[in-house]
C-alpha cells in the first residue's frame, strides 16, 4: 500500500500532475496526426533528369521536399523525409523508411520525351533543353491498394496547386511512346501511372508529383527560386492538409 501511497500523494502535487497531463497529451497528439513521407526522388548514383543549365533532378527535389516537410509540419502534419541523403537506392529502403506514415509523396522535377530535345550552349557546355512544356503533374496507380485516397490526395494538391497560380502540363496523357498516361483527373493534372513501383507497391496511399519541368528554360530559372519552392510547398501541404483524415479534434490551422 505504501507503495501505492507515494504516486498518489505525487498526483496531488500540481505541477507534478500537469507535467503528468502534458505527457500523456503528447503522445496522443502524435498519434492523432497524420504522417506524411516525403521522399525525395533518387538518389546519387542515378540523380534523374538533367536541367537545361546542367543541374541533376535530385538537387532540386532534395531543396523542394525540404520546403514541403516544412511546409507540412507548419500545418501540424507530422512529416518522414526520406532519401534526403542521396544514398537511398534502393526502393525497399524507401518503403521500409515510410512504414508507421499515413502517406507517401514521391518529390520529382520533370524532362520530356527525348526526341523533343534540343542543344544550347551554357556557360560554354552544350546541354540539352525543350521549351515546349512547362507545369506540374501528379501520377496515382491504379494497381495500389489505395487507389481512391492516393487519387483523392493527388486531386487535392492539383487544385491547390493551380489556386497557387500554377498550370498542370497535361503533356502525359499524350498518345505518344512514352507517355500515353490517361487523365484521372484532367483539370487537376492527374495521371495514371499504374506501373510506377513506388506508387503500386506502397503500403499507404501514395501519389508522385513532378513539381516542373527543369528542361524547360524558363521553368528552370522558375524552380530555382526560393520564392517558387515556398509557394509549392504551401500548396501541396494545403492540399495534404485536406485529404488526409482528420484524426485529431483540435481546431485546424486557418487557410
Ligand atoms: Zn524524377
Amino acid at each position: 500500500m505504501r507503495l501505492l501511497a507515494a504516486p498518489a500523494r505525487l498526483l496531488q502535487n500540481p505541477p507534478v500532475r500537469w507535467s503528468i497531463l502534458i505527457l500523456l497529451c503528447a503522445a496522443a497528439c502524435a498519434r492523432a496526426q497524420a504522417t506524411v513521407a516525403v521522399d525525395v526522388g533518387h538518389f546519387i548514383e542515378e540523380p534523374g533528369a538533367t536541367s537545361a543549365r546542367g543541374r541533376p533532378e535530385l538537387d532540386f527535389n532534395r531543396e523542394l521536399a525540404g520546403e514541403i516537410e516544412s511546409a507540412a509540419r507548419s500545418r501540424g502534419l507530422g512529416t518522414l523525409l526520406i532519401g534526403a541523403d542521396g544514398f537511398a537506392s534502393r526502393l525497399t529502403q524507401r518503403t521500409a523508411a515510410a512504414a508507421g506514415a499515413d502517406f507517401f509523396l514521391s518529390v520529382h522535377h520533370d524532362s520530356v520525351q527525348p526526341h523533343f530535345l534540343e542543344t544550347w550552349e551554357y556557360d560554354r557546355v552544350e546541354r540539352l533543353f525543350s521549351d515546349r512544356y512547362s507545369g506540374f503533374s501528379l501520377f496515382v496507380s491504379r494497381k495500389s491498394a489505395f487507389v481512391r485516397p492516393s487519387l483523392a490526395c493527388a486531386s487535392a494538391i492539383g487544385e491547390a496547386m493551380r489556386r497557387a497560380g500554377f498550370s498542370p502540363s497535361l503533356y502525359h496523357a499524350d498518345p505518344i511512346p512514352g507517355e500515353n498516361k490517361p487523365f484521372a483527373d484532367r483539370r487537376n493534372g492527374v495521371h495514371y501511372y499504374d506501373n510506377l513501383i513506388v506508387l503500386k507497391t506502397a503500403r499507404t496511399p501514395a501519389v508522385l508529383l513532378e513539381a516542373g519541368v527543369i528542361v524547360n528554360r524558363d521553368e528552370e530559372t522558375r524552380m530555382l527560386l526560393a520564392e517558387t519552392r515556398r509557394r509549392i510547398a504551401a500548396a501541396v501541404a494545403q492540399g495534404l492538409d485536406r485529404c488526409l483524415p482528420r484524426k485529431n479534434v483540435g481546431p485546424g490551422p486557418t487557410e
